[in-house]
């Protein structure tokens, strides 16, 4: 491979530090050189702390979207710039060289947006992308559980099919802003008996949650500096109802689909394995 920059990259870098150079200073002198914590201390100083953080991420996202620069790896007909590996490396090369700030949709732009362009019916991409884009809409990524974590295959959270709806029972652990996301990407054991036949990869399937839903519990898990940016999410077998009136689809997940997850890359092949869930499993009264 020949690592030399073409005319394109290094034209792209060009682009990049102009438009930095342009947009970073005014951001910083209305929106502050750094992100808050929660470190101030007191009841509530973590999630103050995300709140403003998150804010500012925001509003930064905005500032890139409008430049085209929110989400490079997207095609351009959905507001990106097919970029290279190489391309890849100059941008984070950028960002870092100028401390540029985090944004709002991480998940979304990098990993779950492309996901859903890969494998996303039209109706799914026309639904989410917008939002995931221009930072409207948070999304979080609910991969991980106490027991799945590198071997995430041994995940356990059923999602059980109860006529139209999912009856979905279980724990994830350090979703990254669970409790901000209006929208999450949860990968679920749709087979429960996939484990105990020795076939772990099979059986998840794909699960577009809105986190709105009553009966979802997000528990906030502080870190050493105060902020609560992860959480702990619950589903449970009580909050949901028997019902049924969902317009859930099933399709069977396929676990090379959840390894493009992690990675950040669509595989090639087969066909969309979103579910978009029901609103229906809810919270009963009081709890
Ligand atoms: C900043 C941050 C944000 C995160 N956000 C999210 C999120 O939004 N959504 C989400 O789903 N998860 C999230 N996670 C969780 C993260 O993806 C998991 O921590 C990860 O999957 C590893 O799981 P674990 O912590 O249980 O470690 P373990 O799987 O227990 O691994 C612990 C150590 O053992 C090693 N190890 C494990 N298995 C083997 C093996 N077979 N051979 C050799 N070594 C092994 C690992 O490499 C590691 O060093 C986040 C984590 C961090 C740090």
């Amino acid at each position: 491979m020949d690592f030399a920059y073409t005319a394109d990259d290094l034209a792209f870098r060009e682009e990049l530090r102009a438009w930095l150079d342009e947009h970073l200073p005014k951001f910083l002198a209305e929106w502050g050189a750094e992100e808050d914590s929660g470190a101030e201390g007191g009841e509530g100083a973590g999630r103050r702390g995300i709140a403003r953080t998150q804010a500012r991420r925001r509003e930064w996202q905005r500032r890139l979207h409008e430049g085209r620069w929110a989400a490079i790896n997207w095609p351009a007909s959905w507001g990106g710039r097919e970029a290279t590996p190489t391309q890849n490396l100059i941008y984070s090369e950028e960002m870092a060289r100028v401390r540029a700030p985090g944004i709002f949709n991480a998940n979304g732009i990098w990993q779950i947006g492309p996901m859903i362009i890969r494998w996303g019916t039209p109706e799914q991409q026309e639904r989410w992308l917008p939002g995931i884009l221009d930072a409207d809409e948070h999304w979080c990524q609910g991969f991980t559980e106490p027991e799945a974590g590198s071997d995430l295959a041994n995940l356990r959270t059923t999602a059980v099919r109860d006529g139209d709806a999912y009856v979905v029972n279980g724990q994830k652990i350090w979703i990254t802003t669970a409790h901000l996301a209006r929208w999450g990407l949860f990968l679920l054991r749709t087979d429960p008996t996939a484990i105990e036949r020795g076939a772990k990869h099979e059986g998840i399937t794909a699960f577009v949650v809105d986190m709105e839903t009553p009966g979802i519990e997000c528990r906030p898990i502080k870190d050493i500096v105060g902020d609560e940016m992860f959480d702990e999410v619950f589903f449970t077998e009580r909050a949901c109802p028997p019902t049924a009136d969902s317009a859930a689809r099933a399709r069977a997940g396929r676990w090379p689909w959840a390894r493009s997850a992690t990675s950040g890359s669509a595989p090639p092949g087969s066909p969309s394995p979103w579910l978009p869930t029901s609103r229906r499993w809810s919270r009963p009264p009081g709890r």
